[in-house]
Protein backbone atom coordinates (compact mmCIF):
# COMPACT_ATOMS: atom_id res chain seq x y z
CA UNK A 1 0.00 0.00 0.00
CA UNK A 2 1.32 3.53 -1.00
CA UNK A 3 1.96 5.78 1.56
CA UNK A 4 0.06 9.09 1.31
CA UNK A 5 2.11 11.98 1.62
CA UNK A 6 5.64 9.78 2.30
CA UNK A 7 8.48 10.58 -0.36
CA UNK A 8 10.95 8.04 -1.37
CA UNK A 9 13.64 8.87 -1.91
CA UNK A 10 15.68 6.99 -4.21
CA UNK A 11 19.46 7.15 -4.10
CA UNK A 12 20.45 8.95 -7.11
CA UNK A 13 23.47 8.01 -9.07
CA UNK A 14 26.78 10.41 -8.96
CA UNK A 15 26.36 12.95 -12.24
CA UNK A 16 28.73 12.55 -15.11
CA UNK A 17 31.85 14.22 -14.03
CA UNK A 18 31.90 17.84 -15.88
CA UNK A 19 34.15 17.92 -19.27
CA UNK A 20 36.79 19.80 -18.18
CA UNK A 21 37.34 23.36 -19.89
CA UNK A 22 39.34 22.80 -23.40
CA UNK A 23 42.07 25.44 -23.38
CA UNK A 24 40.28 27.83 -26.18
CA UNK A 25 36.89 27.82 -23.82
CA UNK A 26 39.12 28.86 -20.57
CA UNK A 27 40.96 31.85 -22.88
CA UNK A 28 37.52 32.79 -23.92
CA UNK A 29 36.04 32.62 -20.44
CA UNK A 30 38.91 34.87 -19.31
CA UNK A 31 38.84 37.40 -22.25
CA UNK A 32 35.25 37.94 -21.41
CA UNK A 33 35.75 38.52 -18.07
CA UNK A 34 38.76 40.89 -18.91
CA UNK A 35 36.19 42.83 -21.28
CA UNK A 36 33.13 42.65 -19.03
CA UNK A 37 35.58 44.43 -16.51
CA UNK A 38 36.76 46.97 -18.90
CA UNK A 39 33.56 47.65 -19.67
CA UNK A 40 32.38 48.44 -16.21
CA UNK A 41 35.57 50.50 -15.59
CA UNK A 42 35.17 52.92 -18.47
CA UNK A 43 31.65 53.90 -17.15
CA UNK A 44 33.10 54.94 -13.62
CA UNK A 45 33.57 58.11 -12.79
CA UNK A 46 36.53 60.07 -13.82
CA UNK A 47 38.75 60.95 -10.54
CA UNK A 48 38.91 65.08 -12.26
CA UNK A 49 34.74 65.53 -11.69
CA UNK A 50 33.93 67.61 -8.90
CA UNK A 51 32.25 65.46 -5.67
CA UNK A 52 28.55 65.55 -6.45
CA UNK A 53 25.48 63.83 -8.29
CA UNK A 54 26.83 64.38 -12.23
CA UNK A 55 29.95 62.47 -13.84
CA UNK A 56 31.67 62.16 -16.72
CA UNK A 57 32.94 58.57 -16.99
CA UNK A 58 36.14 57.56 -19.09
CA UNK A 59 34.55 56.83 -22.45
CA UNK A 60 34.13 60.35 -23.07
CA UNK A 61 35.80 60.77 -26.85
CA UNK A 62 36.45 64.31 -25.91
CA UNK A 63 34.18 65.97 -28.26
CA UNK A 64 33.19 69.23 -26.62
CA UNK A 65 29.05 69.22 -26.77
CA UNK A 66 29.06 69.14 -22.98
CA UNK A 67 30.85 71.64 -22.56
CA UNK A 68 29.55 74.51 -25.29
CA UNK A 69 26.21 73.42 -23.97
CA UNK A 70 26.75 73.83 -20.30
CA UNK A 71 30.04 75.56 -19.89
CA UNK A 72 29.18 76.31 -16.38
CA UNK A 73 29.30 72.34 -15.34
CA UNK A 74 31.67 71.11 -17.46
CA UNK A 75 35.18 71.59 -18.23
CA UNK A 76 38.53 69.73 -19.94
CA UNK A 77 40.57 68.29 -17.51
CA UNK A 78 43.54 66.27 -18.90
CA UNK A 79 41.80 65.82 -22.48
CA UNK A 80 38.77 65.04 -21.62
CA UNK A 81 35.41 66.06 -19.96
CA UNK A 82 34.58 66.27 -16.45
CA UNK A 83 31.89 67.86 -14.46
CA UNK A 84 34.19 70.93 -12.86
CA UNK A 85 31.37 71.88 -11.25
CA UNK A 86 27.80 70.54 -9.80
CA UNK A 87 24.94 72.12 -11.31
CA UNK A 88 23.41 74.98 -8.36
CA UNK A 89 20.32 76.86 -10.11
CA UNK A 90 17.37 75.04 -11.84
CA UNK A 91 19.02 76.48 -15.32
CA UNK A 92 22.21 74.59 -14.75
CA UNK A 93 20.04 71.75 -14.14
CA UNK A 94 18.66 71.89 -17.13
CA UNK A 95 21.64 72.56 -19.35
CA UNK A 96 23.42 69.60 -17.46
CA UNK A 97 20.34 66.95 -18.59
CA UNK A 98 20.49 68.72 -21.92
CA UNK A 99 24.42 67.58 -22.17
CA UNK A 100 23.81 64.72 -20.73
CA UNK A 101 21.10 63.71 -23.21
CA UNK A 102 23.19 64.46 -26.06
CA UNK A 103 26.53 63.07 -25.07
CA UNK A 104 27.28 61.00 -28.31
CA UNK A 105 29.09 58.18 -26.11
CA UNK A 106 26.60 58.20 -23.13
CA UNK A 107 29.24 59.21 -20.73
CA UNK A 108 27.50 61.60 -18.73
CA UNK A 109 25.70 60.35 -15.57
CA UNK A 110 23.38 61.51 -12.80
CA UNK A 111 23.63 59.43 -9.56
CA UNK A 112 20.38 60.37 -8.66
CA UNK A 113 17.99 60.13 -11.77
CA UNK A 114 15.42 62.63 -12.07
CA UNK A 115 11.76 62.54 -13.31
CA UNK A 116 13.21 66.36 -14.69
CA UNK A 117 14.81 64.41 -17.73
CA UNK A 118 11.50 63.25 -19.01
CA UNK A 119 10.75 66.89 -19.40
CA UNK A 120 14.70 67.65 -20.98
CA UNK A 121 13.83 65.47 -23.46
CA UNK A 122 10.45 67.35 -25.08
CA UNK A 123 12.62 70.62 -25.06
CA UNK A 124 14.60 68.80 -28.48
CA UNK A 125 15.32 70.25 -31.04
CA UNK A 126 16.06 73.88 -28.94
CA UNK A 127 15.38 77.16 -30.14
CA UNK A 128 19.24 78.51 -31.04
CA UNK A 129 17.61 82.18 -30.90
CA UNK A 130 13.80 82.92 -30.88
CA UNK A 131 14.05 86.18 -31.70
CA UNK A 132 17.16 86.53 -34.12
CA UNK A 133 17.09 83.13 -35.37
CA UNK A 134 13.63 82.63 -35.88
CA UNK A 135 12.76 78.62 -36.84
CA UNK A 136 16.02 77.82 -36.27
CA UNK A 137 16.89 74.74 -33.69
CA UNK A 138 19.97 72.74 -32.33
CA UNK A 139 18.59 68.61 -32.64
CA UNK A 140 20.75 67.66 -29.46
CA UNK A 141 21.72 63.66 -29.19
CA UNK A 142 24.63 63.95 -31.06
CA UNK A 143 25.72 60.82 -32.35
CA UNK A 144 29.23 58.73 -31.82
CA UNK A 145 29.33 58.28 -35.42
CA UNK A 146 30.01 61.10 -36.49
CA UNK A 147 32.66 61.72 -33.91
CA UNK A 148 29.59 63.97 -31.75
CA UNK A 149 28.48 66.41 -34.91
CA UNK A 150 25.76 69.15 -34.45
CA UNK A 151 22.64 68.64 -36.13
CA UNK A 152 20.17 71.40 -36.73
CA UNK A 153 16.62 71.71 -37.69
CA UNK A 154 15.13 74.42 -39.87
CA UNK A 155 11.17 75.05 -40.03
CA UNK A 156 10.41 76.65 -43.13
CA UNK A 157 7.23 77.49 -45.35
CA UNK A 158 8.66 75.49 -48.42
CA UNK A 159 9.81 72.53 -46.14
CA UNK A 160 12.00 71.83 -43.24
CA UNK A 161 15.70 70.97 -43.76
CA UNK A 162 17.58 68.77 -41.35
CA UNK A 163 21.60 69.61 -41.66
CA UNK A 164 23.47 66.80 -40.87
CA UNK A 165 22.02 63.82 -38.96
CA UNK A 166 21.32 63.45 -35.15
CA UNK A 167 21.46 59.96 -33.61
CA UNK A 168 18.06 58.07 -34.23
CA UNK A 169 15.83 58.63 -31.33
CA UNK A 170 12.64 57.89 -31.05
CA UNK A 171 11.16 61.11 -28.59
CA UNK A 172 13.22 63.04 -31.47
CA UNK A 173 11.80 61.63 -34.49
CA UNK A 174 8.30 62.61 -32.25
CA UNK A 175 9.27 66.25 -31.36
CA UNK A 176 10.71 67.03 -35.16
CA UNK A 177 7.59 65.29 -36.59
CA UNK A 178 5.57 68.18 -34.41
CA UNK A 179 7.51 70.96 -35.92
CA UNK A 180 6.38 69.51 -39.27
CA UNK A 181 8.70 66.70 -39.92
CA UNK A 182 11.89 67.66 -42.72
CA UNK A 183 11.30 67.74 -46.51
CA UNK A 184 14.95 67.32 -47.15
CA UNK A 185 18.06 66.43 -45.43
CA UNK A 186 21.29 68.01 -46.34
CA UNK A 187 24.52 66.50 -45.39
CA UNK A 188 27.41 69.02 -45.28
CA UNK A 189 29.51 65.97 -45.61
CA UNK A 190 30.58 62.40 -45.62
CA UNK A 191 31.52 62.15 -42.21
CA UNK A 192 28.51 63.76 -40.85
CA UNK A 193 25.64 61.05 -42.07
CA UNK A 194 25.65 58.99 -39.23
CA UNK A 195 22.08 57.27 -38.92
CA UNK A 196 20.91 58.90 -42.45
CA UNK A 197 18.91 55.96 -43.78
CA UNK A 198 17.17 55.81 -41.13
CA UNK A 199 16.06 59.22 -40.44
CA UNK A 200 15.18 59.22 -44.49
CA UNK A 201 13.17 56.44 -44.43
CA UNK A 202 10.99 57.60 -41.28
CA UNK A 203 10.79 61.20 -42.35
CA UNK A 204 10.14 60.32 -45.98
CA UNK A 205 12.67 63.71 -46.56
CA UNK A 206 15.26 63.66 -49.64
CA UNK A 207 18.77 63.42 -48.51
CA UNK A 208 21.47 66.00 -50.36
CA UNK A 209 25.30 65.48 -50.61
CA UNK A 210 27.86 66.35 -52.75
CA UNK A 211 29.19 63.35 -55.49
CA UNK A 212 32.10 64.27 -54.22
CA UNK A 213 31.59 62.70 -50.82
CA UNK A 214 29.27 59.67 -51.89
CA UNK A 215 30.76 56.52 -50.74
CA UNK A 216 28.59 53.18 -50.40
CA UNK A 217 26.46 53.92 -47.40
CA UNK A 218 25.22 56.95 -49.27
CA UNK A 219 25.36 55.74 -53.01
CA UNK A 220 21.37 55.86 -52.52
CA UNK A 221 21.10 59.10 -51.53
CA UNK A 222 18.52 61.14 -53.52
CA UNK A 223 20.15 64.14 -54.34
CA UNK A 224 23.77 64.44 -55.57
CA UNK A 225 25.20 67.53 -56.27
CA UNK A 226 27.72 67.80 -58.99
CA UNK A 227 30.31 70.24 -60.12
CA UNK A 228 30.96 73.61 -58.36
CA UNK A 229 27.61 74.95 -57.63
CA UNK A 230 26.26 77.25 -56.03
CA UNK A 231 22.90 75.03 -55.41
CA UNK A 232 19.81 76.65 -53.98
CA UNK A 233 16.75 75.20 -52.24
CA UNK A 234 13.94 77.68 -53.01
CA UNK A 235 14.57 81.80 -53.06
CA UNK A 236 15.98 81.30 -49.26
CA UNK A 237 18.77 78.82 -49.36
CA UNK A 238 21.83 78.76 -51.53
CA UNK A 239 24.23 75.69 -51.17
CA UNK A 240 27.90 76.84 -51.71
CA UNK A 241 31.04 74.05 -52.22
CA UNK A 242 33.62 74.85 -49.76
CA UNK A 243 36.03 71.93 -51.03
CA UNK A 244 38.70 71.27 -48.81
CA UNK A 245 38.09 69.82 -45.27
CA UNK A 246 36.89 66.66 -47.71
CA UNK A 247 36.09 66.57 -51.14
CA UNK A 248 32.25 67.11 -51.08
CA UNK A 249 32.10 69.20 -48.10
CA UNK A 250 29.39 72.39 -48.43
CA UNK A 251 28.31 74.80 -46.55
CA UNK A 252 24.46 76.16 -46.05
CA UNK A 253 23.66 79.59 -46.58
CA UNK A 254 20.35 80.50 -45.00
CA UNK A 255 20.42 83.76 -46.63
CA UNK A 256 17.19 85.80 -45.28
CA UNK A 257 18.93 85.70 -41.24
CA UNK A 258 21.91 85.46 -42.55
CA UNK A 259 23.48 82.08 -41.51
CA UNK A 260 26.55 79.69 -42.68
CA UNK A 261 25.82 76.18 -41.59
CA UNK A 262 29.29 75.22 -41.93
CA UNK A 263 29.83 71.55 -41.57
CA UNK A 264 33.88 70.71 -40.65
CA UNK A 265 34.85 73.89 -42.80
CA UNK A 266 34.95 76.48 -40.78
CA UNK A 267 34.54 76.39 -36.65
CA UNK A 268 35.05 78.68 -33.51
CA UNK A 269 38.67 78.14 -31.58
CA UNK A 270 37.66 76.42 -28.13
CA UNK A 271 40.16 78.84 -26.44
CA UNK A 272 39.42 82.15 -28.08
CA UNK A 273 37.34 83.52 -30.76
CA UNK A 274 39.26 82.85 -33.56
CA UNK A 275 38.21 81.12 -36.64
CA UNK A 276 39.72 77.92 -37.32
CA UNK A 277 40.14 75.15 -39.70
CA UNK A 278 41.53 72.26 -37.95
CA UNK A 279 44.18 70.88 -40.34
CA UNK A 280 45.01 68.22 -38.27
CA UNK A 281 41.38 66.61 -39.28
CA UNK A 282 41.53 67.27 -42.54
CA UNK A 283 40.99 64.98 -45.33
CA UNK A 284 41.37 66.04 -48.69
CA UNK A 285 43.52 68.99 -48.76
CA UNK A 286 44.66 72.03 -46.50
CA UNK A 287 45.45 74.56 -49.48
CA UNK A 288 41.79 74.25 -51.14
CA UNK A 289 40.08 74.36 -47.60
CA UNK A 290 41.95 78.05 -47.36
CA UNK A 291 40.81 78.87 -50.44
CA UNK A 292 36.94 77.75 -49.89
CA UNK A 293 37.44 79.93 -46.53
CA UNK A 294 38.92 82.74 -48.97
CA UNK A 295 35.55 82.39 -51.07
CA UNK A 296 33.30 83.26 -47.90
CA UNK A 297 34.45 87.11 -48.09
CA UNK A 298 31.46 87.53 -51.07
CA UNK A 299 28.58 86.13 -48.64
CA UNK A 300 26.88 88.37 -46.50
CA UNK A 301 26.36 85.98 -42.79
CA UNK A 302 26.53 87.14 -39.47
CA UNK A 303 26.37 83.41 -37.47
CA UNK A 304 28.35 80.50 -38.28
CA UNK A 305 26.70 77.25 -36.76
CA UNK A 306 29.20 74.74 -37.41
CA UNK A 307 29.25 71.04 -37.28
CA UNK A 308 31.52 70.78 -34.02
CA UNK A 309 31.64 73.61 -31.03
CA UNK A 310 30.36 76.85 -30.30
CA UNK A 311 28.27 78.73 -32.38
CA UNK A 312 29.35 82.39 -33.69
CA UNK A 313 27.34 85.30 -34.11
CA UNK A 314 29.65 88.94 -35.63
CA UNK A 315 28.41 92.31 -35.16
CA UNK A 316 28.26 92.64 -38.80
CA UNK A 317 28.92 90.97 -42.03
CA UNK A 318 32.63 93.50 -41.62
CA UNK A 319 33.24 91.84 -38.37
CA UNK A 320 32.90 88.20 -39.97
CA UNK A 321 35.47 89.37 -42.94
CA UNK A 322 38.21 90.60 -40.54
CA UNK A 323 37.94 86.76 -38.41
CA UNK A 324 38.11 85.20 -41.71
CA UNK A 325 41.12 87.06 -42.59
CA UNK A 326 42.36 86.89 -39.51
CA UNK A 327 42.24 83.16 -39.76
CA UNK A 328 43.72 83.13 -43.04
CA UNK A 329 46.76 84.54 -42.23
CA UNK A 330 47.25 83.14 -39.15
CA UNK A 331 46.78 79.98 -40.85
CA UNK A 332 49.50 80.56 -43.54
CA UNK A 333 52.13 81.58 -41.17
CA UNK A 334 51.80 78.13 -39.94
CA UNK A 335 51.75 76.58 -43.49
ZN1 LIG B 1 34.51 66.01 -41.15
Amino acid sequence: MALRGAIFLRPQPHPPPLPSPSPYARRFRRSLVVVVAAAAASRRRRPQNADGEFFVDHRCIDCDTCRWMAPEVFARVDGKSAVTKQPSSEDEMIKALQALLSCPTNSIHNERPTKKILEVHKMFPLPIDETVLPGVYHCGYHSEKSYGATSYLITHPEGNILVDCPRYKEKLVRNIEMLGGARYMFLTHKDDVGDHEKWSKRLKCERILHSGDVEASTADVEMKLHGEGPWSIGNDFELVHTPGHTKGSVCLYYKPLKVLFTGDHLAKSEESDDLVIFPIYNRHSVSLQLDSVKKLINLNFEWILPGHGRRIRFKDNQEKNSALEACLDKQLLYA
